[in-house]
C-alpha cells in the first residue's frame, strides 16, 4: 500500500524544507501545491493564470481548482510508492477529496505531523526567504544563507523573493490558515494521526523530531 505523509503547519514555519529532506530520506515523492501552481505561473499555463489572482492576494485558490492540480500530479509513476503532501490539503474539502482519491490509489496516510511556531518567527522566516527560480529551493538570508548571495547552491539559478512574501500578504496568509486550514488540526486528531512537531528549532532538530514521528 501507497504511504502518504500530510504536513500541516502555517506559512513559513518550515513544510517545504523539512519536505524536501524527508522524501529524500524516505525515497517518496515530494508534492508541493505552493510550487505547483508557481510553476503553472512560470509557464504562463491557463491554471497559473487564475491562481495568480489569488495567489497575489495571500488567499487560497479555489477548491475544484486545487484538487484537480493534486489529482493530476498523484497520477503521475513518482507516487505509486507514496508521497509527502506539502501544502495540501488546506480547507476540510481538499482533506475529503484526498480521502477519496487515496482509495482510488489503494493509498493511506500514515502521520499527520503538525509543526507549529508563533506568529513572530513565521514573520521572520518568511520575510528572509528566498527561493530558487529553477526549482524552487528555500534559502534564508540569515537562517540558511547561500554559499553565494542571490544563486541557489544546487542549481546556479538565481533567487527571488516571491510577491507574496511582503508583510501585507503575509498577514493575511496567515489570517487565512488560522480561518481555513486550522480546522484540519481537529480533523487529523481524530484519526489519531496527528503528531505536533516543534519547528522553532534549528532545520537539523526539526528533522530529526520528524523523522522519528513518521517512523513511529
Ligand atoms: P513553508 O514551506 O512552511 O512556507 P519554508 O520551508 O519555505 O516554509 O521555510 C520558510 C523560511 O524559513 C525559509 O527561508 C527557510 O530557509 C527558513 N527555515 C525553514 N526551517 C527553518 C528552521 N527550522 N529554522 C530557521 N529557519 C528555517
Ligand atoms: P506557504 O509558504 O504559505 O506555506 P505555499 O507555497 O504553500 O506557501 O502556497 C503559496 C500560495 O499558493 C498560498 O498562499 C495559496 O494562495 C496557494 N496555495 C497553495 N496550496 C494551496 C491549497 N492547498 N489550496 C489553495 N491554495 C493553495
Amino acid at each position: 500500500m501507497a504511504t502518504f505523509i500530510v504536513l500541516l503547519g502555517p506559512p513559513g514555519v518550515g513544510k517545504g524544507t523539512q519536505a524536501r529532506i524527508l522524501a529524500e530520506a524516505k525515497k517518496l515523492a515530494h508534492i508541493s501545491s505552493g510550487d505547483l501552481f508557481r510553476e503553472n505561473i512560470k509557464n504562463k499555463t491557463e491554471l497559473g493564470n487564475h491562481a495568480r489572482e489569488f495567489i497575489d492576494k495571500g488567499e487560497l485558490v479555489p477548491d475544484d481548482v486545487t484538487i484537480g492540480m493534486i489529482r493530476e500530479r498523484l497520477n503521475r509513476p513518482d507516487c505509486k510508492a507514496g508521497a509527502i503532501l506539502d501544502g495540501f490539503p488546506r480547507t476540510p474539502v481538499q482533506a475529503m477529496a484526498l480521502e477519496k482519491m487515496l482509495a482510488d490509489f489503494n493509498g493511506q496516510i500514515s502521520a499527520v505531523p503538525y509543526i507549529t511556531a508563533p506568529e513572530e518567527v513565521l514573520v521572520g522566516r518568511i520575510g528572509g526567504r528566498w527561493t530558487c527560480r529553477l526549482h524552487g529551493h528555500v534559502y534564508h538570508q540569515m537562517f540558511n544563507p547561500p554559499m553565494k548571495a542571490g544563486v541557489c547552491d544546487i542549481d546556479d539559478s538565481e533567487l527571488y523573493q516571491r510577491e507574496d512574501d511582503k508583510v501585507e500578504t503575509v498577514t493575511m496568509r496567515i489570517r487565512v490558515y488560522l480561518e481555513q486550514t486550522i480546522p484540519l488540526v481537529e480533523y487529523y486528531r481524530k484519526t489519531g494521526k496527528l503528531v505536533e512537531i516543534d519547528g522553532t528549532k534549528p532545520v537539523e532538530l526539526v528533522s530529526k523530531d520528524l523523522c522519528s514521528a513518521v517512523s513511529k
